[in-house]
C-alpha cells in the first residue's frame, strides 16, 4: 500500500524535527499534497495515528493543502490543468507537455509543543 510507505517516511521526518527542536510532543503537520501523487489524504490520515502512538507524534493533527496537476506547452508556453487521459494543449493541440504542478509531496511546516 503506497499510503503507508508515505505515512512511514512523512512520519520519520516529523519525528526528526521535533528532536531536533526540543519539542515533546507533535501538535500539528501541515503538509502539501499534489494531485498527481494519487496520495489519498484522509489514508495518510488514518494511517499517520496508527503509526504515531507512543511517538511524541501521537494525536498530532495533520493538514493537507492539495495542489491540483498543472502543464505546460513546451510549444506555445500555454499553462493548463489537463483533464482526461489525453492530454494536449488547449491552444495548439501540441502533446509536448511538461508537469509544472502536482507532483509535490513535502512537509511544509510542523506545530510542536
Ligand atoms: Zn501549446
Amino acid at each position: 500500500m503506497h499510503e503507508m510507505a508515505v505515512t512511514m517516511s512523512l512520519l520519520d521526518l516529523v519525528l526528526k524535527e521535533a528532536t531536533r527542536a526540543g519539542a515533546s510532543r507533535v501538535v500539528a503537520v501541515n503538509v502539501v499534497l499534489g494531485e498527481m501523487t494519487g496520495i489519498v489524504d484522509h489514508c495518510v490520515q488514518t494511517n499517520f495515528e496508527l503509526m504515531s502512538r507512543n511517538t511524541p507524534a501521537e494525536g498530532a493533527v495533520l493538514s493537507f493543502r492539495n495542489v491540483p496537476k498543472q502543464a505546460r506547452c513546451r510549444k506555445c508556453a500555454h499553462v493548463f490543468q489537463p483533464t482526461g487521459i489525453c492530454w494536449t494543449c488547449p491552444k495548439c493541440q501540441s502533446a509536448e507537455l511538461e508537469i509544472i504542478a502536482g507532483n509535490e509531496l513535502y512537509v511544509e511546516s510542523i506545530e510542536v509543543e
